[in-house]
C-alpha cells in the first residue's frame, strides 16, 4: 500500500508507535538508484518512508534549486511499479518549506565533521550545512530504526553518519552501491540536463575513476596515483576535484592509508557531476 503524505504532522499521526521505520530520503525525480534504496527498505521493513522534498537550505545562490526537477507524479508512478506487496509505504512530499522550517531556517552546522570541509564543501560553502540540518529535521519527524543512502554521495553519507552520532540519533545509517548506466555514468537526477554529447563527456569522469582504481592496482603507490591526478586536472580543467583520500575521514591519502577512495567533481556544461570509486 502506497499513501502520499503532505504534511508533518499528518505523518507523525500515522507514524506514532512504529518501531522500525525503513526510511529513504531524496529530492525526487527518481532513477533507478533512488530505487534500489527504496527496494532495499522495503526488503528489510513492514513501514517504510521516502521523502521527496527539494531542500532550499542546502543550495546556494547560483545553484539550480529553482531549476531542479521537480516530478512527484512521475515519481509516485514509479514508486507504485516496485514489488509493494503487503509493506506499507508512505511517501513523504511536504506540500512547502513550513512542513519542516516551521520556525524559520536555523541551521546546524558542519564545520567540526570529518571531512565536511573539503572537496564538495569546499565547492559549495553551506551545502552541508543545510544537508545534516534537512536530515536531523527529517530524522526527528519520522524515527527511522534505519535509513538508506547512496554511496555515490560519499561526503554526505560519512557526514550524515557522524551526525547521528553527534546527536545520539538511534537511525543506522547504511550506505548502498552506486547505481550506474550500462555505459557506466552513476545515476544522478542532473544528468537529465545534458544532451546525448554531453553525456559522452560525462564519461571522462568514470573512466577516469577506473583508469586511476586500475593504475593504484597495479603498483600500490598513492604517489604514482597523486602524480598521474594531477597530470589529468592540468589536461582537463573540467575536474572541480579529483583526488586519492582516505576513505575514513577524506584526508589526503599516503601509503599507510588503509582504505582508500577515489573522488571527482566534474562539470560538463555548467552541471556539476559526482562520482567515487573504492579503491581498498
Ligand atoms: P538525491 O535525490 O540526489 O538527494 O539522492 C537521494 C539519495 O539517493 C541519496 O542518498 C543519494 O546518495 C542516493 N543516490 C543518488 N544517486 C544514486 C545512484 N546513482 N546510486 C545509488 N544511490 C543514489
Amino acid at each position: 500500500m502506497i499513501k502520499v503524505v503532505h504534511s508533518t504532522n499528518e505523518l507523525i499521526h500515522i507514524l506514532k508507535n512504529q518501531t522500525d521505520i525503513g526510511y529513504v530520503p531524496t529530492m525526487g525525480n527518481l532513477h533507478a538508484g533512488h530505487l534500489s534504496l527504496i527496494e532495499r527498505s522495503l526488503s528489510n521493513h513492514q513501514i517504510n518512508v521516502v521523502s521527496i522534498y527539494v531542500n532550499p537550505t542546502q543550495f546556494g545562490a547560483g545553484e539550480d534549486f529553482e531549476a531542479y526537477p521537480r516530478t512527484l507524479e512521475q515519481d509516485v508512478k514509479r514508486i507504485e511499479e516496485l514489488a509493494l506487496k503487503d509493506k506499507e509505504l508512505l511517501v513523504f512530499a511536504p506540500h512547502s518549506d513550513q512542513e519542516i522550517y516551521p520556525n524559520g531556517k536555523t541551521l546546524i552546522s558542519a564545520e567540526n565533521f570529518k571531512g565536511s570541509q573539503v572537496f564538495e564543501g569546499a565547492l559549495r560553502p553551506g551545502h552541508f550545512d543545510g544537508m545534516v540540518t534537512v536530515v536531523k529535521r527529517l530524522f526527528e519527524i519520522i524515527h527511522p530504526a534505519k535509513a538508506y543512502f547512496g554511496e555515490k554521495d560519499y561526503q554526505q553519507l560519512l557526514l550524515v553518519k557522524q551526525l547521528v552520532k553527534e546527536f545520539n540519533i538511534p537511525t543506522e545509517v547504511v550506505g548502498l552501491e552506486t547505481a550506474r548506466s550500462k555505459n557506466g555514468l552513476a545515476l544522478s537526477s542532473r544528468n537529465g540536463y545534458l544532451s546525448p554529447k554531453q553525456i559522452e563527456q560525462a564519461l571522462v569522469l568514470p573512466k577516469t575513476l577506473q583508469r586511476l582504481r586500475a593504475l593504484y592496482l597495479s603498483n600500490n603507490s598513492t604517489l604514482d596515483v597523486q602524480k598521474t591526478i594531477n597530470e589529468i586536472k592540468a589536461q582537463d580543467r573540467n575536474f572541480n576535484y579529483l583526488a586519492l583520500a582516505n576513505a575514513d575521514d577524506l584526508s589526503v591519502a599516503n601509503e599507510q592509508t588503509a582504505n582508500l577512495i577515489l573522488l571527482g567533481n566534474y562539470e560538463v556544461s555548467g552541471v556539476k557531476l559526482l562520482d567515487n570509486l573504492k579503491v581498498k
